[in-house]
């Protein structure tokens, strides 16, 4: 496999190797890129995912012991007609979009011999990281913010995964697994520092590109970290660079009121306070190490960020249960976003909402939530 990293910030390339995980002359987040060669065809063909995606970063034998029965996921459409669709992320194997990283980071890790993986997460990704060291057989150990759900601790610890719960939040469960990292024969499995990840959320965007015949004009993506956001980007762009689409979509970010860095909330060095994102767990992250690349992928798209507060989430939740869709409320993050944007001045037309999380880790919807006139589901 001929590729090499490249700093986002000042533009060094470094070669792949374990035990890196940002620039070794500036300390920016690291790309991926092709030197020389395309990248494999992996999984393709008689597995089906991503069928349609011939541009995964791994070599084809790791890809496949590291396969957990990742397939195009669902496009529904809602109702049929409505050139609405929700793409069903939430029935990934590990129940979130984070396999289609986490199999790709694994199969990093066999190709670059870890004997250890080391990631963290406010869940999600700790359980599809486990799941897929599992399946390759190497140990791993997740550290998860003190105050995350338990459902997705205990996943975790299922697959036999080291789980350590980091008093704090994100940033200091992400800065006690660099320093565990340190150590020798690890690859630390960040979704949102390895760009191996971004590459293997792509195939999301080769699947719609499949299954629509075309692009959409809108996507609509719950944005946290932000590894859906730049993968889907990232692949949009690779298949408009081939001519395979006219046009990139536009690209919609949404994030909840309570913690909204891409809208410039919280300031920049603030904390989070107690209590605060209650609802929207999954993307509670107040400084994401990609923000300025976050912010070029939504503008190079023309496209926008949505803030949408609590009681829109949790009636979007609501909403989407009703509909029969068991997605968790971060899910219903994009969907509220979506209602947002064709409400205001801006037409959506053909739009593509992700869901990302299965919500059989989370509380169902609570029943006393007041109907809200006219927010129905469509
Ligand atoms: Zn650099």
């Amino acid at each position: 496999m001929t590729r090499e990293y490249v700093c986002a910030d000042c533009g060094a390339a470094l070669p792949v190797t374990l035990g890196r995980w940002a620039c070794d002359e500036c300390g920016g987040p690291l790309d991926l890129r092709r030197a020389g060669l395309e990248w494999r065809h992996g999984l393709a063909g008689t597995r089906g995912w991503p069928g349609s995606c011939p541009a995964l970063p791994c070599e084809e034998w790791a890809l496949d012991r590291a396969w957990l029965g990742e397939v195009p996921t669902p496009l529904v459409e809602m109702p049929s007609g409505s050139a609405v669709w929700l793409k069903c992320d939430h029935l990934m194997p590990t129940g979130s979009f984070k396999d289609r990283g986490a199999v790709v980071l694994a199969a990093l890790a066999l190709e670059l011999g870890a004997s250890r993986i080391i990631s963290d997460s406010s869940g999600n990704a700790a359980a599809a990281i486990a799941a897929h060291a599992a399946r390759v057989r190497i140990p791993c150990e997740v550290f998860v913010p003190q105050r995350t759900s338990s459902r997705k601790v205990r996943q975790a610890q299922g697959y036999g995964a080291e789980v350590h719960l980091v008093p704090g939040g994100r940033a200091e469960a992400a800065a006690a697994a660099q320093w565990a990292s340190r150590a020798e024969g690890v690859l630390y499995a960040s979704h949102a520092a390895n760009p191996h990840f971004h590459h293997g959320v792509k195939a999301w965007a080769y699947e719609v590109r499949e299954q629509l015949g075309a692009a959409p004009d809108t996507v609509v993506v719950p944005v946290g970290s932000g590894s859906l956001l730049l993968g889907i980007a990232i692949g949009f762009r690779e298949l408009l660079d081939s001519g395979s689409i006219a046009a990139m979509p536009r690209l919609v970010a949404v994030q909840s009121a309570g913690c909204a860095p891409l809208a410039g909330w919280p300031p920049a060095g603030t904390p989070p306070g107690p209590g605060a994102h209650p609802v929207a767990e999954g993307i509670a992250v107040p400084q994401p190490i990609r923000l300025r690349q976050l912010r070029q992928a939504v503008d190079r798209s023309s496209g926008t960020v949505v803030v949408v507060d609590d009681q829109q989430i949790l009636h979007a939740h609501r909403d989407l249960a009703r509909s029969g869709l068991c997605v968790e409320p971060t899910s219903a993050v994009a969907w509220a976003g979506w209602q947002a944007l064709a409400a205001g001045d801006l037409p959506p037309g053909r739009s593509v909402i992700a869901l990302t999380g299965s919500g059989l880790k989370t509380d169902p919807p609570e029943s006393q939530i007041p109907q809200m006139p006219g927010k129905g589901l469509l």
